[in-house]
């Protein structure tokens, strides 16, 4: 069963408008395309306008009438981009796989690293505190089975909430919503749907499979999947924020990967480009992704929590060859990603693992010393065995190597 949890800033132009000019609180304050020609349009409004009955789409005459006293104040993108950003930041501590749905939106797959946390729950509650508390803004979260249910408990409880919705409780919390809650049923569809008296995603979910498809086709088919918590969705992209929350590097090979240990050699170079930065950082992972492209150029990854946080080039690479050796489909490579989250300080103090990894603490250092005569020696004083006589990374005719960091 797969873990999702999808995150939500409330009203954020408007939450941001009011964090920058402290001065609007307590007014209805709505962000408004040219607020001077009366026909500008809301984009957003706070949560005092929402109780006059302000919507996003109001003209600024229709909202001024509505709310009177009203405060409207023209968008700045630049800004409200700068806190998305750092919102996908935060987000990345917690999972690499993060889907944007808008600026103040996305779907995080928590699947493999809520283990690490503590639970879904836990991460949607950390990741509400941290925009907070960083950002000064609040955020609700819906954490779920599949990615629609997920989107969906985001919406129930607003402000700074977090809604859990489970296989066990689902036809309670959800079924009873208007079917036009569900992400993918626009007015159309809904008004299709009210034709044959479908009017809750419950009544979605139990008419036969069959009408539907009659009625709406493949896509209706889709939707009725969704509504009975059958269709998990998938967090397709591996965002990797630019922000210092992940560190990670990729390569495209001077030759297609053919052979495991072609692909091995890779990710053994590109997690001691990974560790390098997390020293030089002061980080330690929590987690580890590795990336592969094809010759075809189709795409795949997989992320996975590591049991204690880590540094050491060899634990990053032998934790990127398991998820390889679960990945790979056998298929040429063009090129390899291998990345890191979840980061913590490495001076913050370590949990202290009762069956310790005294060994742990030696690699460090091995990387440490490797790391320290390379500095003062150049790159290839010091050489793995695998780095002898590769012909992936090192042009022989060029003599260096241009890895790209992200
Ligand atoms: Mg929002």
């Amino acid at each position: 069963m797969r873990l999702f949890v999808h995150l939500d800033m409330n009203n954020f132009y408007a939450s941001v408008e009011c964090l920058m000019d402290p001065s609007l609180a307590g007014k209805p304050v709505a962000v408004a395309g040219s607020p001077e020609k009366r026909h500008g349009v809301v984009l957003a409004k706070n949560e005092i306008a929402k109780k006059y009955g302000v919507k996003t789409g109001d003209t600024v005459s229709e909202a001024a009438a509505k709310a009177p006293g009203i405060v409207f104040v023209p968008p700045r993108f630049d800004v409200y981009d700068k806190i998305s950003k750092r919102m996908f930041g935060i987000c990345n501590r917690y999972s690499c796989y993060v889907e944007p749905f808008g600026p103040d939106e996305c779907w995080l797959d928590c699947t493999e690293t809520a283990k690490l946390f503590g639970g879904g729950e836990a991460i949607a509650d950390g990741l509400r505190a941290s925009i907070r508390e960083e950002l000064g803004i609040t955020a609700s979260a819906g954490v779920s089975f599949t990615k629609l249910f997920a989107k969906l408990g985001s919406d129930m409880k607003k402000p700074d909430a977090t809604t859990v919705i489970t296989r066990e409780n689902f036809r309670d919390k959800v079924w009873r919503l208007g079917v036009g809650e569900l992400c993918g049923v626009g007015g159309k569809t809904e008004e299709k749907l009210r034709r044959i008296n479908v009017r809750t995603i419950g009544e979605l979910a139990r008419t036969d499979e069959r009408v539907i498809k009659k009625l709406l086709g493949k896509p209706g088919v889709d939707l009725r999947r969704a509504a009975r918590g059958e269709d998990e969705g998938e967090v397709r992209e591996a965002v990797v924020s630019r922000e210092l929350k992940s560190v990670s590097h990729g390569l495209t090979a001077l030759r297609d990967l053919v052979t495991r240990d072609d692909g091995i050699t890779l990710i053994k170079y590109l997690s001691e480009l990974v560790a390098a930065r997390l020293k030089k950082y002061g980080f330690r992972a929590g987690g580890i992704y590795l990336g592969l492209r094809y010759t075809d150029l189709s795409r795949e990854g997989r992320q996975v929590a590591l049991p204690s946080p880590m540094r050491s080039s060899s634990d990053i690479s032998e934790a990127a060859a398991r998820l390889f050796d679960e990945l790979w489909n056998g298929a040429l490579l063009r090129s390899i990603d291998v990345g890191t989250f979840a980061l913590s300080s490495d001076r913050s103090p370590e949990q202290l693992s009762m069956f310790g990894d005294d060994n742990a603490k030696c690699r460090e250092k091995l990387d440490d010393a490797i790391a320290a005569i390379r500095l003062k020696y150049g790159k290839s004083a010091v050489l793995r065995a695998s780095q002898m006589d590769e012909d992936i990374y090192t042009d022989k005719n060029v003599g260096d190597f241009l890895p790209f960091k992200r």
